[in-house]
């Protein structure tokens, strides 16, 4: 079975041939307002000819979970009954998507829940422009645009997965499909260096974000088996060259683990790191998800980032949304999958 969103207008109507022409298009539109089969005005012989060979809404909504601050966490089941999470994040300044692209994670972070029953598969474009649709549709009309930033920071490495992450780039920024300005979307990865050099090579202007969390190699190695494979001191040329080819700021994320990387030498590392790179540090408190890792305060966090910031470095708290409904990366998966057993 072919997914239809995995294709563009013109991949459709070739896909599409032996039928009207227009039928193409009014797939298209109904993929974009996340409908399924019930939902489109289609002859029924052509509904039941497609429904033998293609899907043409991959996934649908299981949960939602609502939280006090707005934010709604998205549990969706996909075709072949995996799960995988979203995030709807009301901003004042517009809302956020935040997604996943995979099913589980194979990066094998500590500190991470997707990452605990290992990678399931890979999620294709179609899969993640679906997500993006049917999120779209639930917060608001659904032929009209209620987000303005993307960010891939749900479940699963996108670097991991990256030719479906960058086919979903030119699907969702494509001009007749939902348009997001590149400038708006985030992609987030672990620091898989080689991916980060050949993405720099494509000239998208979207914004890098690489997950440091520790900023000696050692300290990070006991947090992020990726840190085997790839130095931190290979993490910034990559982003330098990124910075430059692409003349965007690059992002740290720095999650806050008490002891592991809140010391004083982490602010010394951390000016190193980031000097002649154009960058911000993004600082997260850690989400604790039972391992043995533990959380440093609020109020220490933000003496941290005083501090990063005296010491000349650009760096913010990013605010924690929906943390009484399991808002950290994989977390409501891990617990759905839990209830199963
Ligand atoms: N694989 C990508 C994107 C996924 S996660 C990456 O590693 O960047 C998005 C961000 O959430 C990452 O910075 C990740 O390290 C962080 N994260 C994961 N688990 C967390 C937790 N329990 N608490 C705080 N941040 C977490």
């Amino acid at each position: 079975m072919k997914i239809l969103s995995d294709l563009n207008l013109d991949e459709l109507q070739t896909e599409l041939a032996g039928f009207p022409r227009f039928r193409a298009k009014q797939i298209f539109d109904a993929i974009k307002q996340g409908k399924g089969y019930d939902e489109i005005a289609i002859p029924a012989s052509m509904k039941d000819e497609l429904k033998k060979s293609y899907i043409l809404k991959p996934l649908e909504i299981y949960k939602v979970l609502t939280s006090k601050d707005g934010t709604k966490k998205y549990l969706l089941k996909l075709y072949d009954e995996n799960l995988i999470e979203c995030v709807f994040l009301r901003q004042s300044y517009g809302n956020t998507i935040c997604m996943s692209t995979q099913v589980g994670c194979r990066m094998g972070c500590k500190f991470c829940a997707s990452t605990k029953n290992g990678l399931i598969r890979n999620l294709t474009a179609g899969e993640m422009l679906s997500t993006i649709a049917v999120v779209n549709a639930d917060n608001g009309k659904s032929n009209e645009r209620n987000f303005t930033n993307i960010v891939l920071m749900g479940s699963g490495e996108p670097f991991d997965n990256y030719e479906n992450v960058v086919k979903w780039l030119d699907l969702i920024t494509d001009k007749q499909g939902f348009n997001v300005s590149e400038r708006n979307i985030s992609i987030s990865t672990c620091g898989l260096v080689d991916k980060i050099k050949e993405f720099s090579l494509l000239h998208y202007n979207v914004t890098l974000c690489v997950s440091l969390h520790a900023t000696t190699d050692e300290i990070r190695r006991t947090i992020m088996p990726i840190a085997s494979r790839y130095t931190i001191a290979e993490i910034v040329n990559a982003l330098k060259e990124y910075a430059e080819k692409n003349n965007r700021r690059v992002v740290f994320e720095y999650c806050l683990i008490k002891g592991t990387n809140d010391r004083a030498e982490d602010i010394k590392n951390l000016k190193q790191i980031t000097s002649g790179l154009l960058c911000h540090v993004n600082v997260i408190c850690l989400n604790e998800n039972g391992g043995s890792l533990r959380a440093t305060t609020r109020a220490e966090a933000l003496n941290f980032i005083d501090k990063l910031n005296k010491a000349g470095i650009s760096a913010t708290l990013r605010r924690s949304q929906g943390e009484d409904i399991a808002g950290a990366c994989g977390m409501l998966r891990a617990k759905s999958l839990k209830q199963k057993d």
